[in-house]
């Protein structure tokens, strides 16, 4: 974590109001319990002769982060809910479904907008829905290392059952631990069969309630509107028992979910405020880029002039096109959103030329030792069913008492860029069993620093895997 102003005046021996005074003259207002960013607390550490050792956790690194909440002034807030499943399963139909069924437009024939996210109500309660299905854009935006999803609902049609994207957004959402809530959709049709999709999913440990399980299934028909208010019902009880609490009593930090050009307005993002409260005027930094809030729009398509906890919001007034899965923040002046974006981009190209933290067979045994790494990720693709489970099997058996290992997805096929995203965002190292990446995935592994390896013999898959874990890997050629 991040040093505090107190941690830091005490490691250079000066007092901690030394510490805040040169803080003040650099822009940062922060009190002694507060977190300083690394790079300032570096700065302030080096002015006084100290050498310091930076270790970069994440490209996104908060700045200056604001003071621990106090409980008294945490506030429930609305969870937020991705839908995902396999396609033509019908997560838009029932996004769009929700959508007209939960939000109630104020205006007379009030057209909500489409801006990445929409706020539903049920029982005067809020949810918010993101507005993009699907597990590859879930994956992305936690590759950046942005988590949004409190909840995802994975859509199941009731004609089709489970298919391989059905398999991949549960390994995905397993992955990223987030609670689960399956809607078995379409049961209008005459050949619906609900009870197939139980007995398929629990193959993949989500068990029914009514069957002795806790995973929570709804039946609904996004075509006729059935089974809605009982998925809401659902959503809420879920976040209940999650107690998501946010303070919407200090400056905002958010996550950027969608993010263009317009043509009039200039760089439009779409940001999702997840804590704190953001306000027309208030200055921000959004990844590398910065600016001013000159106006803010919400879901409805009305101006607005203050955003708390849990809404989506069209912000303007940044200086460029933000991109999905960037960190907003609001700090103290425009100054100081200028400096620390320049700073982050120096940094984004520092990390980008020495990208080393992600696991590879190569440095796994390093890595153990020095107790860094205490689970091996694996994504396992091969060209069949039985081989798959196979390398699954055989994997698992590899753990021992230092490293855990686990397949945390599995499939036929090519290995692909929605793979490689999950890869990057589980760090994991893909393991391809007679198959091939297609083009646009080996690219983005290289891009993401991902490590894939391609067998034609399982037991040779097994040895390199055991002997990385054991420092025995022969250096490869
Ligand atoms: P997505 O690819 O998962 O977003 O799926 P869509 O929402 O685009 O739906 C795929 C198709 O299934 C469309 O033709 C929908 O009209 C149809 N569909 C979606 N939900 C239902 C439903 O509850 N009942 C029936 N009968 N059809 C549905």
């Amino acid at each position: 974590g991040r040093i505090t102003v107190g941690e830091l005046a005490d490691k250079m021996g000066v007092s901690a109001s030394d510490v805040i005074s040169k803080l003040i003259g650099l822009g940062v207002m922060a009190t002694i319990n507060q977190a300083v960013d690394t790079d300032i607390a570096k700065m302030l550490a080096e002015e006084q002769g100290f050498e310091v050792e930076v270790k970069v956790d994440t490209l996104e690194e908060k700045l200056v982060e604001t003071e621990e909440d106090k409980e008294e002034d945490l506030r429930p807030r609305p969870p937020v809910v991705t839908i995902l499943g396999h396609v033509d399963h019908g997560k838009t139909s029932l996004l769009d479904a929700i959508r007209e069924a939960n939000v109630t437009s104020q205006e007379a024939g009030g057209i909500t907008q489409h801006i990445g996210a929409y706020q539903a109500e049920y029982n005067d309660k809020k949810i918010v829905f993101l507005d993009t299905p699907g597990h590859e854009a879930f994956t992305a935006m936690r590759a950046r290392g942005a988590q949004v999803t409190d909840i995802a609902i994975v859509v199941v049609a009731a004609d089709d059952g489970v298919m391989p994207q059905t398999v991949e957004a549960i390994n995905h959402v397993k992955a990223a631990d987030v609670p689960i809530i399956i809607a078995v959709n379409k049961i209008d049709k005459p050949n619906a069969n609900p009870d197939r999709v139980k007995q398929q999913l629990a193959e993949y440990e989500l068990i029914p309630e009514d069957w002795g399980g806790d995973t929570v299934f709804v039946d609904v028909s996004a075509l006729k509107h059935t089974g809605l208010d009982t998925l809401m019902e659902m959503i809420l009880l879920v976040s209940e028992m999650a107690e998501l609490k946010a303070n919407p009593d200090k400056p905002a930090l958010g996550t950027v979910v969608e993010a263009k050009l317009d043509k009039g307005r200039g760089p439009v993002a779409t940001v999702l405020i997840q804590d704190g409260t953001i306000e027309v005027g208030d200055s921000i930094i959004c990844g590398t880029i910065y600016g001013k809030v000159r106006a803010m729009v919400d879901d409805r398509g009305n101006r607005i002039e203050k955003a708390g906890p849990a809404t989506p919001v069209e912000i303007l007034g940044l200086n460029d096109v933000a991109e999905a899965g960037d960190m907003l923040q609001v700090v103290t002046d425009d100054k100081m959103a200028r400096q620390i974006s320049e700073k982050r981009s120096d940094k984004r190209r520092e990390v980008e030329l020495k990208k080393s933290a992600k696991v590879s067979l190569d440095d796994l045994f390093s890595q153990i030792q020095e107790g860094e790494r205490k689970d091996l990720n694996i994504i396992a693709k091969a060209d069949v069913q039985g081989s798959v489970e196979a390398l699954r099997e055989s994997l698992l058996k590899l753990s021992n008492d230092e490293v855990r290992v686990q397949v945390i997805h599995g499939g036929v096929g090519a290995v692909t860029e929605s793979d490689v995203m999950l890869a990057s965002a589980s760090d994991a190292i893909i393991i391809g069993f007679n198959v091939r990446p297609e083009p646009s995935a080996r690219k983005m592994a290289e891009r993401e620093d991902v490590e894939l390896r391609l067998y034609r013999v399982i037991y040779e898959a097994l040895e390199d895997v055991k002997a990385a874990m054991t420092g025995m890997l022969a250096p490869e050629f």
